[in-house]
């Protein structure tokens, strides 16, 4: 019986019994298996500036704090992308703020180059950027876009992404016009977010099939303190609120496993961060397939505070990079190789 009605997906995100859930995690872990196989793959996460201009209510980048900010050289991200490949990783994927200081030319360059002098396929996760931007880029080389919508409520959206000025947002829309300029498109969402119903996010489940996403991306909402929504002074708890629990994010990757059974879908650092012993490897096993493991250098990673407390950001590369193959092969898996792009049956 392939996918799942709005229904099922709502039945089993308010599902309580273990035992039952057994049932849905078997399930994710036989569709991931039939459709992607036993490969894991290694993203290589680098964080190439924390400016932003953007005011998200639940980000520690958000352009309200003052906190030092910086943007990495093109050495130093080349220098990145070599370690990614000598790491063995197939992909390094290129985050920062909405940051309107990274000049679309030279974010071209970088891709230029790192596609001429590598075999990497290359991500990039600059947030809501102009068409002729994210045309530019793809141009120069870039293979995949990684754009959360976040949420798919469109009133829950707009309270915790003020505009910037007059400038609409639309990352729904910005994903479907990646995808018809060429590039794989990645999204996902927080689960847990103050104010986010189990209704909204079997909604949010849906639209991840409707998009026919490559990628998607799904983490707990972890509180900041220095945000809004981190305030312990702001109410949460709306009636039906998703609770910013590993076994909700499990529930979330599960599902999106069932929905999408062809996508790539990380255990997530966040997921990691809420469970530090084995978050990643439940990750894999509720339907994950992709590690990102973080490539940027000191002193910046710790820079890169979008949550406290994150996840293996006191390791260096080579470290993580090890404890992750580790991890991997405990579970009888092995690291993909090549850029591990999405199979598609409809290709
Ligand atoms: N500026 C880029 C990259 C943002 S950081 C963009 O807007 O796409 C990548 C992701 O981190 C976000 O999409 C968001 O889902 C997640 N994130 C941000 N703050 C978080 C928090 N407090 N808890 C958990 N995840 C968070």
């Amino acid at each position: 019986m392939p996918g799942l009605t709005h229904p099922e997906i709502l039945q089993w995100l308010r599902q309580p019994d273990s035992a039952a859930l057994e049932q849905l995690f078997a399930r994710a872990d036989a569709t991931r298996r039939t459709h992607v196989g036993d490969a894991v793959h290694l993203r290589g996460l680098i964080e190439i500036s924390n400016h932003c201009v953007r005011q998200c209510l639940y980000c520690g980048l958000r352009a309200a704090r003052a906190i030092p900010r910086y943007r990495m050289s093109r050495e130093e991200i080349l220098q990145c992308a070599r370690q990614a490949v000598l790491l063995g990783f197939g992909t390094v994927v290129l985050q920062a703020g909405e940051d309107f200081g990274l000049a679309p030319e030279w974010i071209a360059e970088v891709v230029r180059v790192i596609k001429s002098e590598t075999p990497l396929a290359v991500t990039l996760s600059l947030g809501e950027r102009l068409p002729d931007e994210l045309r530019l880029w793809r141009q120069a080389g870039a293979d995949r876009y990684l754009l959360r919508f976040e949420t798919s409520d469109p009133e829950l959206y707009a309270r915790i992404h003020p505009l910037r000025g007059a400038t609409p947002s639309d990352r729904i829309g910005q994903l479907r016009f990646m995808r018809q300029i060429g590039y794989e498109v990645g999204s996902g969402v927080m689960v847990g977010i103050p104010g986010q119903t189990c209704e909204m996010l079997a909604c949010d489940i849906g639209l991840f099939g409707q998009l026919d996403l490559d990628m998607v991306g799904i983490g707990p909402f972890l509180a900041h303190p220095q945000t809004p929504l981190g305030d312990p002074a702001t109410p949460s708890a709306a009636e039906d609120q998703v609770p910013s629990t590993e076994l909700m994010v499990l529930k979330t990757v599960a599902l999106t496993r069932i929905v999408c059974p062809q996508a790539n879908l990380p255990a997530t650092t966040a997921l990691a961060t809420i469970n530090t012993t084995d978050g990643r490897e439940h990750g894999l096993e509720s339907g994950g397939n992709v590690f990102m493991p973080i490539l940027t250098p000191a002193p910046y990673r710790q820079m890169y505070e979008i949550y406290p407390g994150k996840a293996c950001v006191d390791e260096n590369a080579t470290q993580c990079n090890h404890c992750l193959r580790m991890r991997i092969g405990r579970l009888g898996r092995f690291v993909g190789s090549g850029p591990g792009s999405r199979i598609s049956s409809s290709l």
